[in-house]
């Protein structure tokens, strides 16, 4: 089996202020070294993202504390006239290196769907930042026994036109959306199962050593006591925490596991 990087990503959502956002990110940039070989990411409110750039920057003397910095979201064109909208050249102007699309909060509340999703993972890889793509069923689609054919559909939509090349440099999540932000996690064996399935179906898509480097990691609900577990399966090489990121210590908690998993 491929050793892969171990990557933990923490999606603040639409939380926190200034003042609360460069606290965060100086606590875990402070505590980043007890994380190991698990690399981790921070994805702020965009209007957060610079602040929390230069906290990053300055928490080390070395003049870099190792945390990366990525967007939540983003348009596909590099500029022009969509009001509210964020480029993915802004992004790497303000530091970013990594960019989640597709969360299910866009795909749900802000109507995007697998197309758009794909239209916006190839501007992510197109600017040199990597996509962190995200897929994952509704509790209806789990309880009507559709949780494959779901997570498939998504996957080959919202990675359709990616090279072998592309998807090396991508990070897939899989986030079941009953267990965002619900305290329900997926069990270890319900979130490998669906893990195993997406790397069977990056193989299909590119080959198997692709499908081996390609990151795949597992969101909702995860916490500190739930890490270990999720941590320890094959195809489980990080998380996209929600809630349990805007705490520096629980935060650094999980990825800590993910470094000690191997
Ligand atoms: C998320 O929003 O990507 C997420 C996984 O949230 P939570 O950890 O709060 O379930």
């Amino acid at each position: 089996m491929a050793i892969r990087r171990r990557i933990v990503a923490g999606n603040w959502k639409m939380n926190l202020d200034h003042a609360g956002a460069v606290a965060l990110a100086q606590a875990v940039a402070t505590g980043a070294h007890s994380c190991g070989d698990c690399n981790l990411i921070l994805c702020p409110p965009s209007i957060y993202l610079e602040p929390v750039a230069q906290t990053l920057e300055l928490t080390n003397n070395a003049g870099h504390s190792g945390v990366a910095l990525g967007g939540q979201n983003l348009h596909d064109q590099p500029k022009g006239a969509f009001t509210g909208e964020i480029s993915p050249t802004m992004l790497v102007d303000v530091g970013c290196t990594f960019c989640i699309v597709g969360h299910s909060e866009r795909r749900t509340l802000f109507g995007e769907t697998d197309s758009v999703v794909n239209t916006k993972a190839k501007a992510v890889l197109a600017a040199g930042l990597t996509p962190i793509i995200c897929v994952g069923e509704t509790l209806e689609e789990r309880d009507q026994g559709r949780t494959a054919a779901v997570v498939t559909e998504q996957i080959s939509g919202s990675l359709a036109g990616l090279s072998a090349a592309d998807l090396a440099k991508s990070i897939i999540a899989y986030e079941p959306v009953w267990a965002i932000g619900t305290g329900k996690v997926a069990t270890p064996e319900q979130a490998q199962e669906v893990h195993a399935l997406i790397r069977k179906q990056l193989a299909e898509h590119a080959d198997e050593a692709t499908a081996n480097q390609v990151v795949i990691q597992y969101g909702g609900s995860v916490k500190p006591e739930n890490a270990g577990v999720l941590a320890a399966q094959p195809d489980i090489d990080g998380a996209l925490v929600g809630g349990a990121s805007l705490k520096a210590e629980d935060f650094l908690a999980i990825a800590e596991q993910f470094a000690h998993a191997s």
